[in-house]
Parts: structure tokens; sequence; C-alpha cells
């Protein structure tokens, strides 16, 4: 072999070992290139899958479609919902299908803000409230920057996702958009998610849960409850907690918070119920897949 022949070749086997590098360092980083975290791949045949985050003291989970489309709700106090999302998507991935951003408090709106610079973000769904906290101003801020399209929920309207599942808006049935609520929590949305026979009720921090009970009493039953204020004792009355009897409830709360949550009260009146509670803060994610049949939730590994 020529010195220049010899040169050429240990350059191509010299790329070759630093392209298999990379490829080995990504299959640490992701478990396996396509894979990803929990018991099936993005878009799994016949099933949907929905991940509350643990984000310690906040709120966010992901909706996984049979499809494979992606609704993120909500995106926790801090960063922490990147990791998350490189977990459980292939890093190729960078497509979220709809944010919906349930009311603009820090503990819900922070960690949007670097999902909208880094993923591709097809439509944000907010009920366009006022409130000038940083984090919520660089929402709109980065919204407009890229130009992504905005439903402002204001009525009990509905979207239809792949594979028959669907999200029914139940809060609010009136515009919030431009104006001031002393309660932020009472301007969140709320909402239904169902997959043939299975539904999910997302309360967000809503703690006039009251007037659902009253307005909407016969379809707030639901297999799966996402507890509404993190579990807080100023929300989840008993009549709601009764009208929605969940199977599982999915308390987003962070370890050793200092606001007392979740409360004893809807602790014990979710047990009464025979709900089965998880909680964000004793074990790490919780993922709730359902067959259209049957939902069922566990506690993923920290
Ligand atoms: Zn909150």
């Amino acid at each position: 072999m020529s010195k220049n022949k010899f040169s050429k070749y240990f350059l191509f086997v010299l790329l070759g070992a630093v392209c298999l590098s990379v490829v080995a360092i990504i299959q640490t980083n992701t478990g396996s290139i396509g894979k990803v975290k929990g018991d099936f791949a993005v878009g799994d045949a016949g099933k949907l899958k929905v991940i509350f985050f643990d984000v310690g003291q906040g709120d966010a989970s992901l909706i996984i479609t049979p499809g494979g489309e992606k609704i993120l709700t909500d995106g926790g106090p801090d960063n922490t919902v990147i990791r998350k999302l490189g977990e459980y998507l292939p890093y190729y991935d960078k497509k979220i299908d709809y944010i919906i951003l349930s009311h603009p408090h820090a503990d819900h709106v922070t960690g949007l803000d670097e999902v909208l610079r880094r993923y591709q973000v097809g439509k944000v769904i907010t009920t366009g409230i006022l409130h000038t906290a940083p984090d919520y101003l660089e929402f709109l801020d980065l919204i407009k920057q890229k130009n992504i399209p905005v439903e402002i929920i204001d009525s009990r309207e509905g979207i239809e996702l792949d594979s028959g599942a669907r999200i029914d808006f139940l809060y609010p049935d009136k515009s919030f958009a431009g104006t001031k609520m002393e309660n932020l929590n009472n301007g969140s949305i709320a909402y239904k998610l169902s997959y043939a026979s299975t539904t999910y009720l997302f309360m967000g921090d809503l703690e006039n849960e009251e007037y659902l009970s009253s307005t909407t009493p016969l379809i707030l039953k639901s297999d799966v409850l996402k507890v509404g204020h993190h579990g807080s004792a100023n929300a989840n009355d008993k009549e709601f907690l009764k009208l929605v009897s969940p199977n599982f409830a999915i308390i987003s709360v962070g370890a050793s918070n200092t606001y007392g949550l979740p409360g004893f009260r809807t602790l014990h009146e979710l047990g009464q119920d025979g709900a089965q509670i998880f909680r964000t803060d004793e074990g790490g994610d919780i993922e709730c897949v359902s067959d259209g049949m049957r939902a069922n939730c566990t506690k993923l590994a920290k």
C-alpha cells in the first residue's frame, strides 16, 4: 500500500471509529435510538399514554396518542421538563403538537419557555388571562417571535386527536382573555381527555370545582383524575370528588413543599372513594396507559 493510500485508509478507519463512538454516546444517553422510557415507543398502536412528570412543586404532563400526537400540559417550575421530554421522546423528535397552559403561575409556565425555544410547537392553547410575571411575559413573547398559532379557550369546545381520542374543554366557559383575576387558580383550564371508553380529567389548579359540579355533573366521572391544585384542601370538595369517582388519582406535588400539599382532607376523601392515589413526590414519574377499554397507572422508577 502506498503512503498516500495508507493515509486515506487510516482516515477512513478513524472516521468510522468516531461515528461509532457518537452512536454509542447517543445510545447511552437515550436508552437506545428510537426507544423511549416506559413500556412502549411513541405512537404505539392502540394505546394512549399519559406521563405525569415529577417536576417538583408544579405540574407538567405529556399525553401521547396512539398515532403519536403529543400534548404537553404545563411545564413545571424550572427546566426539569426538558430532561423529562428527553427521557420519553426519541432524541430526534422535537415536535410537540399542542401545548396547553392551564394558567400562568410560575409552577406551571416556567418550563414551557425553554420548550418553546427547543421544540417545534404546533399550537398553544391558553386562556389569554392577564398576568405580568416575567416567565409568563417571556412565554407570550416566544409565541409571538415563533409565530405559533394560539387558541383561546372561552367556551366548551373540543379538539379531535388521532385514533378517536379527544379533548373536551370544560372550563373556562367564558372569555378571560385580557382580564385580571384575583385568584389566578380559578382561571385554570380544566379538560377531559377521552380515548374509546377510558377518560381522564385534568383540573389544573382550579379551586372552584363546585362550578363544574353544578354545571356539568354528568360528565365528570373519569377513570383518572389529575387532582386539582396539587391536592389542596381548598379545592377538591367532597361532592366533586364523588362525581368524578376516579380509579386513579394523580397528585403532582413537590417533596417537602412548604404549602402543606396535598391536603389531608383531600387524601382522606379520595381514599374513601376507593381511588388509588399516586403522588409525584413519592415515586417520581407516573405513567397511565389506556388500551381504550381500561386505563392503568403505575409508578416509573426514578
Ligand atoms: Zn400550581
